[in-house]
Order: C-alpha cells, then structure tokens, then sequence
C-alpha cells in the first residue's frame, strides 16, 4: 500500500461516508497518522440517491472526490481499496491492493441492502445503495418507457411501464412522490404516446403504516399525500418473490411490472474477520458509548455499522446520517485527548436534530422534539436541511439552481440513458486469470 513508517500511532479508517469522512477531516493536523480507506475516490450523498434515479440530479452534484476534501495534511492517506478482511489480533488489514498495520482501526462501512435471505428476490430487483445504482434504476426505467412505445400488445406494455417499490421507509416513500411527479408533469410531454392513466406505481409496505420511524400522524399524512398523487399503497402486505415478470405477494395476488426498486432493508456491510459474538441484528457490530468493540479495544466501528444502546434508545439509534457525524465528532474528540494525562473518555449521547421526509413539491412531513410540522414549511425545510449537508459549494450551488429549476419548468433535464461501454481489456484479462 506504501504508506510510509512513522513514529505517529496509525489510525485507519475504512469507508468515507457520513461518518468516517467528517472523523478523517476532524483528525486532520492531529498527532496521529491518518489512512483512510475507501472502494471509491469519491463521498457519495446517499439522501439524494433516488433524485438522481428519477433523472432530478446528474450523479456529480451529490458526489465529491476525497483528495479535494483532504489535501491539506501530508499525514492523511487516502486508498482507493476494497478491505476484504481483518486480522484484530495481528492489528492487520487485507485488502485487494495489499495489506495494512494499524494501531487504531475504526470501521465505517456503513449498511448495504439486505434482502433477508432471498436470493432470488436479490437477482431481480433494483437497488439504490450506490451512485450506480441510482443510474441503474434512471436506465432502465427510461430504456422500458422506449419499449413501451414500440409494444403493441397491451398487457406486455403494462409490465413496461407499471413500477414496484418495496419498502414504505423514506426511501420508498421518496422515491413513490417523485415516480408520481415524473408521470404527471413529464410522461405527457416526453412520453405522449403512453397513457399515464395506465402508468401505475404501487408501493408495498409489510407493515400497517409507512414510514416507520416516524409517528402515525406523519405516516398517515405522508400515506394521504402519495394517494392523493396517484401512487398505489399496499400496507400489509409482504412480497414472497419476483420473476422476470412479476411481483408476487403474500396476499396471493401478482403485480406485472419489470421495474421492480427494493428499498426495504438494510444489514451491516461487516468485514469478515470481527468476531462473531461481537455483532448484534441485523448484522450491526456492538460497540459501548466509546464506540469500542467488546473484543478489541483499539478495534473501533463508527455510523450505520455501529450499534449502540444508550437510555434513551435501548434498541440502538436509527440509521441515518446525523449519528454518523456525530459519532465521529465524539470519536475525533476523544482521540484528540488521549494522550493527555488522567483524560477520561466522554462518552457518546445522540442529539436527535429532528426527522424529515419528502413526498413531492410543496409536500413533506418534519418531526422535532417540540414540534411536528407538514405541507410547504415541512419541505423548504428539507430542501435546505439537505443542502445544508451536501459538501462543497459547488455541489451546493448547482443542486440549488437544479431545484429552482425543476420546480418553475416543471421538468427535469436529465433524461438521458447513458450506459457505461465494458472495458475489452479487463475482461480479457480476467477470462485470461
Ligand atoms: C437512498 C437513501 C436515502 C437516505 N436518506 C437519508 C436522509 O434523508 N436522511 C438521513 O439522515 N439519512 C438518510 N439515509 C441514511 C444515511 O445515508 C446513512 O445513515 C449514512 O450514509 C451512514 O453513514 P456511514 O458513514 O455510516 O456509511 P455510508 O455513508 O454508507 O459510508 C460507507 C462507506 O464505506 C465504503 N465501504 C463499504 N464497504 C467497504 C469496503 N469493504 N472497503 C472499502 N470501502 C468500503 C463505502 O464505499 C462508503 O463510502 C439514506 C440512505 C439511503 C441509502
């Protein structure tokens, strides 16, 4: 990896989300050698994944390279590397472009999705965990509103153009809204040959209301808005399968559709090598109000990895990116203490900020401590909430300008189905390994 020896203590952080990101910047001009870790050179905005999935945002406006982030210490390293396992009791990392000793490792690899086993659901849903898959998802419902057109059979059609979201959490329930927006403002002027009234957009929750961590009265009300847009709510209901050409449900029935989008759970993205005994559900890694792991004490993990019981949430906090900040605040707080005499760890309290959900224009649902709010107040207030988090002025300025945009044309720009061409010589060299 050729990371130069120092006589620094190494911290390694591996991933450059919300949570490892704000405690490498946080360590920067600090007494510690820094690496920080990650598959990809760049900070991805996972809030606006499914904006640029509904072709709102081009991917570089929610995305921001970590070299620019953090170019100002010559004892921060950034590797572009995927960690495939550690090693706690020799302090080493194995990645796929070699090893790495450590004296401190904090993990912050974040969630992936979990499909709860299914297999067969995994293969043949789409996602939104990743920029690429954000594109993913832009592709082919763009490339089957093409099809449509040339389908003349109209059951066929249907399976084009109907979409499926599984999962009422705020992803879904985003992505519900902005789906229901594209077919009321856009479908009638890129698309004029389909019928919108034929266009159907289901969102399936197991569950008796959407938006879990929130309260039954902004779940309703967020239920009520996506009603009111069209969008086609199934509350306790479960799917059991998908094919090629279905969704299959619990209750027996079946949906055609081949834009099926799973935003319905999520599991820790663990790496192999943490004790067993050390994760808790949904494959999240216990760690004390330290963020220490119970085996090893240099072995620290950080955001949607970590779970933490403290009073005030005995089942661990939510996944969302407040916690991650600032656990790592607490985190780079600490180490920067450390080797100061007699200093006791301050121990980490989550201040929850409030929680906020956006349906469509003009429609949100927000919760505070004090104050529960909805309607146009509730989505300027996301609006700037989220802009306020994106990193990088540029970012920021283009987003605006995006919205402002978007919301007086009533139109988004950027429906464009562009496919990345395969590289001939990896694949020749992989066929040739
Ligand atoms: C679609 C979507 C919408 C969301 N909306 C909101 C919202 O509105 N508000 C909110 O507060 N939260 C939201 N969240 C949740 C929020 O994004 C997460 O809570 C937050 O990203 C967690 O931060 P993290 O640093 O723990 O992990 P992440 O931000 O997920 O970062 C993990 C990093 O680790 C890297 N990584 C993973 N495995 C490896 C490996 N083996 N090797 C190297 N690198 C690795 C990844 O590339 C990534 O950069 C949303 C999430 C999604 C998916």
């Amino acid at each position: 990896m050729n990371i130069p020896e120092s006589p620094l203590p190494r911290i390694v952080i591996v991933g450059a989300g919300f949570a490892g990101l704000k405690l490498a910047r946080r360590l920067v001009g600090s007494k510690y050698q820094v690496v920080l870790i990650d598959k990809n050179n760049y900070h991805q905005f996972q809030p606006l994944f499914y904006q640029v999935a509904m072709a709102g945002l081009e991917p570089s406006t929610i995305s921001f390279p970590l070299r620019r982030i953090l170019r100002s210490d010559a004892k921060v390293f950034i590797r572009i590397a995927e960690v495939h396992s550690v090693n706690p009791e020799r302090n080493e990392l194995n990645t796929d472009i070699g090893s790495l000793k450590y004296d401190y490792l904090i993990l912050a690899t974040g969630a992936k999705t979990s499909f709860f086993g299914n297999k067969n659901i995994e293969d043949m849903v789409l996602t939104l965990k990743s920029l690429s898959e954000s594109l993913l998802v832009r592709n082919t419902i763009l490339d089957h509103y093409e099809t449509a057109l040339t389908e003349s059979d109209h059951e066929k059609k249907q399976g084009y153009v109907d979409i499926v979201i599984i999962g009422g959490g705020p992803s879904g329930v985003e992505l519900a809204g902005s789906l229901a927006e594209m077919k009321r403002y856009i479908l009638p002027k890129d698309y004029n040959e389909l019928n919108p009234k034929e266009v159907d957009i289901y969102l399936i929750e197991a569950n008796n209301h959407l938006l879990p961590s929130m309260s039954k009265k902004s779940s309703q009300r967020a239920e009520r808005y996506l009603q009111k847009m069209g969008v086609l709510v199934m509350k306790n209901n479960r799917v059991t399968n998908v094919d090629a050409d279905f969704v299959y449900l619990q209750d027996g029935s079946r949906i055609m559709s081949k834009n099926v989008i799973w935003t319905a759970g999520l599991e820790g993205a663990v790496i192999p090598g943490i004790p067993r005994e050390d994760l808790v559900k949904a494959n999240r890694i216990r760690v004390d109000r330290y963020q220490q792991t119970p085996s090893y004490k240099n072995v620290f993990v950080v955001g949607d990895l970590a779970y933490m019981e403290e009073p005030d949430y005995p089942n661990g906090h939510p996944q969302v990116a407040q916690v991650a900040i600032q656990q790592a605040k607490n985190l780079a707080y600490n180490f920067k203490r450390l080797h100061q005499p007699g200093y006791v760890w301050r121990p980490f309290s989550y201040r929850d900020l409030g929680t906020l959900a956006t349906i469509g224009r003009n429609k949100a649902v927000a919760e505070f401590k004090w104050v529960t709010v909805h309607g146009f107040i509730a989505w300027v207030l996301w609006l700037f909430v989220h802009l306020f988090q994106l990193l990088g002025v540029r970012n920021k300025l283009f987003v605006f300008i995006n919205w402002v945009a978007n919301y007086l044309s009533y139109d988004q720009a950027l429906r464009f189905i562009i496919k990345p061409k395969k590289d001939k010589r990896s694949e020749l060299k992989k066929s040739k390994a």
